[in-house]
């Protein structure tokens, strides 16, 4: 089913969007240095996420990434997060064990027999401050955080308080988290340290059933693999009220990663939610989707979760530090909030927008690659051409370069080449719009606007250059 297509990640490293970190030292596997384009369309990507869900009330927390052992004891993750893994009997090399490697089976590094290794668990483990006591006990025992989840969990009553003590409230975290994978052989899509965006619901488990705005999301289509049953397009709706998926606030949020992912360019006919079964759920969870992207080198690829975590987390804290996390009700007593999480993988998004973006089409001899971005997280907004190398072209081409810059920040500058290469050059970072001055500039005040993905040429008075490219790009808020 994959491709060994690899046009889109030659790209990406030639232009400056992903590097193999520590290359000079060989690469280390699971790391990844975004470039200088590939960092601003991760920065746009995440503030695009940040205001998808402050659109839905929900706020903000940075909690640190390290985290003391007993955060992890009571989460379940140093007892459950961890992978079976085989060795090989000659070259020592690890594998986590899948379809295709499993005990008995042979290295595919040298052809040794793999042997059962037991489970390794996921965590990178670490200490905090001095690693032994004056009397040699171990202290300090920390880890880099799986996922930032746990950051709102334990945080639960100052963010209920927050909330002036009302359920049901969300709160949103974006940070790297850190898996220490056995063997990750899928460079960019099993990464060792990675970039999350969760989202944590919090809401009165006789309520799951009553999303508010339920109503906004009832019609639309989703594409669903159940766990039990075929493959089909629904509606949400349909989807929960016949049970398929749990309940209408695990049916409004499926709505709503759908709609984030096709307003960031990942077209709808590429998507598919995907049930877990019963044996693949999280150690948390109750029920649980992934939002999966066709990917044409990878095939079907994990890149939103979104889990019912039911009362799991905050149970749990609450047993292990002694503290209350119960929710007074006006007609029960105390309830423990079950938890909705959509849960975003931003390294794997960037990797299914890459590719989603990415055309090649014939023009004349010519092959042009394009990058076909939503203008919005392209990350070059405008091109400035001074058609021909002459001063006088040029120096006009400055100013209108310097007054562009001052009202969309990224622009560029280039009067290197034909202008036709300059073109090119732009199609393949996904710059948007292309702005040639020549002579008539001169004469008018006017220049020439060139659309990326029609081609097309328009002649527009200067003064009107910005807001006619910022209507363009801010199309994705109304
Ligand atoms: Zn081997």
């Amino acid at each position: 089913m994959a491709v060994k297509d690899d046009k889109v990640e030659e790209l990406a490293r030639r232009r400056g969007f992903l590097w193999q970190a520590y290359e000079i030292y060989g690469g280390t596997a699971g790391f990844y240095d975004y470039g200088p384009l590939g960092a601003r369309l991760k920065r746009q990507l995440e503030a695009e996420w940040r205001l998808f869900y402050s659109l839905e009330g929900f706020f903000e927390i940075e909690s640190p990434t390290i985290a003391p052992v007993s955060v992890f004891k009571a989460s379940g993750h140093l007892s459950c997060f961890s992978d079976l893994a085989v060795v090989c009997n000659k070259c020592d090399s690890f594998f986590r064990v899948d379809e295709e490697l499993t005990a008995g089976g042979k290295c595919p590094e040298c052809g040794g027999e793999l042997v059962a290794a037991g489970e390794l668990n996921l965590m990178f483990q670490t200490r905090i401050g001095v690693p032994k006591g004056r009397d040699g006990t171990r202290r300090g025992e920390g880890y880099l955080r799986p996922e930032t989840a746990q950051g709102m969990f334990v945080n639960f009553q100052r963010l209920l308080r927050f909330n002036r003590s009302k359920l049901p409230f969300g709160v949103i975290q974006l940070g790297k988290a850190y898996r220490n994978e056995i063997s990750p052989r899928q460079s960019l899509i099993r990464l060792r340290e990675f970039t999350m965006a969760e989202v944590e619901v919090f809401v009165d488990p006789e309520a799951k059933n009553s999303h508010p705005n339920f109503d906004n999301v009832r019609d639309r289509r989703i594409w669903i693999n159940p766990a039990e049953g075929e493959e089909c397009e629904t509606s949400v709706e349909d989807a929960v009220r016949n049970g398929t998926i749990a309940n209408e606030y695990l049916g409004y949020h499926i709505a709503k990663v759908k709609e984030f992912l096709e307003r960031i360019g990942i077209p709808s006919d590429r998507l598919r939610f995907r049930q877990h079964r019963k044996d693949e759920m999280a150690h948390y969870a109750r029920d649980c989707w992934d939002a999966e992207f066709m990917s044409r080198r990878y095939g079907w690829m994990e890149i939103v979760g979104i889990a019912d975590r039911g009362d799991y987390d905050l149970s749990a804290h609450a047993m292990h530090s002694k503290v209350d996390m119960g929710v007074p009700t006006q007609t029960r007593s105390k309830i423990i909030p079950h938890v909705i999480e959509p849960s975003y993988g931003l390294d794997r998004i960037i990797y299914a927008l890459l590719e989603s973006a990415f055309t090649e089409e014939q023009v004349g001899k010519e092959t042009r690659k394009v990058l076909r971005f939503v203008p919005e997280l392209a990350p070059v907004k405008a091109a400035v051409f001074p058609l021909l190398n002459r001063t006088e072209l040029k120096q006009k081409a400055e100013e209108v370069f310097q007054s562009l810059k001052r009202e969309l920040v990224y622009v560029d500058y280039d009067d290197s080449g034909s202008i036709g290469r300059r073109y090119r050059r732009q199609d393949e970072i996904g710059t948007p719009y292309c702005v040639t001055i020549d002579y008539q500039t001169l004469e008018d005040d006017t220049v020439t606007i060139r659309n990326r993905d029609t081609m097309a040429q328009q002649r527009v008075r200067i003064a009107d250059l910005p807001a006619v490219i910022l209507a363009d790009i801010r199309k994705l808020h109304v």
